[in-house]
């Protein structure tokens, strides 16, 4: 099998081959042991190690840290007994990103309920500004074809730490088009009047539909969450891989890498069966369009943090430093200005 990348070509058995690494720590050890290590001659061996210590090291910015708290929000969406049906609170993060160097990280909104969405934002805002976590900035939960909203979302306008916000799209009461109704574009329109971006985070089939909407919304920054929510087991691609392509042509859309392992078979997974899809949308948005994320918890249903972080290490390992620092940390400094 061979990876057509915009820059390169290379097959798999360059990039991949070895099952991802439980833990951080054996991050360098892992790199290490790709077939195209041995490859190399001693030079570039010795220069290349100094590479590869330095990128285990780099510092991480995980741009999509959910929290919850069940005594204080409703999650409608939480199905009683599921793995997401505990809290998730900043202790059991700081486990789950142990070792990694993630040094900073944006919250993303859980969807609570929607009386609670100020008192979530509230909350955040307070958590960034104790300065005594590792939260720097946040997206927040709103309704943008909700009559209320004109004012809901004034009140974050250059605001520190709320940097933009999110409707999950694919719930099961918003259909296909939803997004395209005029109160949701009129919204959409007014966050960017703001100097506040938006979160698309939809159904793979309606990527279209975001498209359209980033069109009808020309002064509003976005972010595609989870690259799309692609099915990585599907057996044809493509339909994702052209709507990426499409929607990549707007640079005013960033894509975030993450929401991939989610789809992957459980317990029976590599970081080869994500490369594909990293690779994609890589080639399509190009290295200052794309944000690490970790979508912790929701990643846990498949991978642990750092298997997940290891998988997309492994991906990237021989693609230039600097780009993979733009992926893991360098970008979403830019995008969300965090100090
Ligand atoms: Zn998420």
């Amino acid at each position: 099998m061979t990876y057509s990348m915009s820059d390169r070509t290379f097959n798999r058995r360059d990039v991949l081959g070895f099952a991802v690494s439980a833990a951080a720590s054996a991050s360098l050890a892992v790199l290490r042991s790709t077939p195209c290590r041995a490859e190399t001659t001693k030079s570039e061996e010795s220069s290349n190690f100094r590479t590869l210590e330095e990128l285990v090291a780099s510092p991480i910015i995980d741009t999509h840290q959910h929290l919850w708290d069940l005594k204080k929000y409703k999650l409608p969406w939480v199905k009683r007994g599921d793995l997401m049906d505990r809290d998730y609170l900043e202790a059991d993060y700081l486990r789950a990103v142990e070792g990694l160097n993630v040094v900073k990280t944006v919250y993303m909104e859980v969807d609570v309920d929607p009386s609670q969405q100020l008192a979530e934002s509230e909350e955040v805002t307070a958590i960034c500004a104790s300065g005594s976590t590792l939260m720097k900035a946040a997206v927040v939960s709103g309704r943008p074809a909700s009559p209320g909203f004109a004012d809901y979302a004034a009140r974050f306008r250059g605001d520190r730490y709320i940097k933009g916000l999110r409707q999950v799209l694919h719930g099961p009461n918003n259909s296909a088009g939803f997004c395209l109704k005029p109160e949701f574009i009129a919204g959409i329109g007014l966050l960017g009047e703001l100097g506040l971006s938006f979160d698309l985070c939809m159904r793979p089939g309606e990527l279209g539909d975001a498209a359209k909407l980033v069109d009808q919304c020309p002064d509003t920054r976005f972010i595609l969450d989870h690259c799309g929510n692609p099915d990585v087991q599907a057996k044809d691609n493509s339909a994702w891989k052209r709507s990426i392509d499409e929607l990549a042509k707007r640079d005013r859309v960033v894509c975030k890498v993450s929401g991939l392992v989610e789809s992957a078979k459980h317990g029976a997974w590599s970081a080869d069966d994500l490369a594909p899809y990293v690779n994609h949308v890589i080639e399509a948005f190009g290295w200052d369009r794309v944000i690490f994320a970790g979508n912790w918890p929701v990643c846990t249903v498949t991978a642990t943090f750092a298997e997940w972080v290891n998988a997309l290490k492994t991906i990237v390992h021989d693609r230039p430093l600097e780009n993979q620092k733009k992926l893991f940390h360098d970008n979403a400094v830019r995008l969300y200005d965090i100090k």
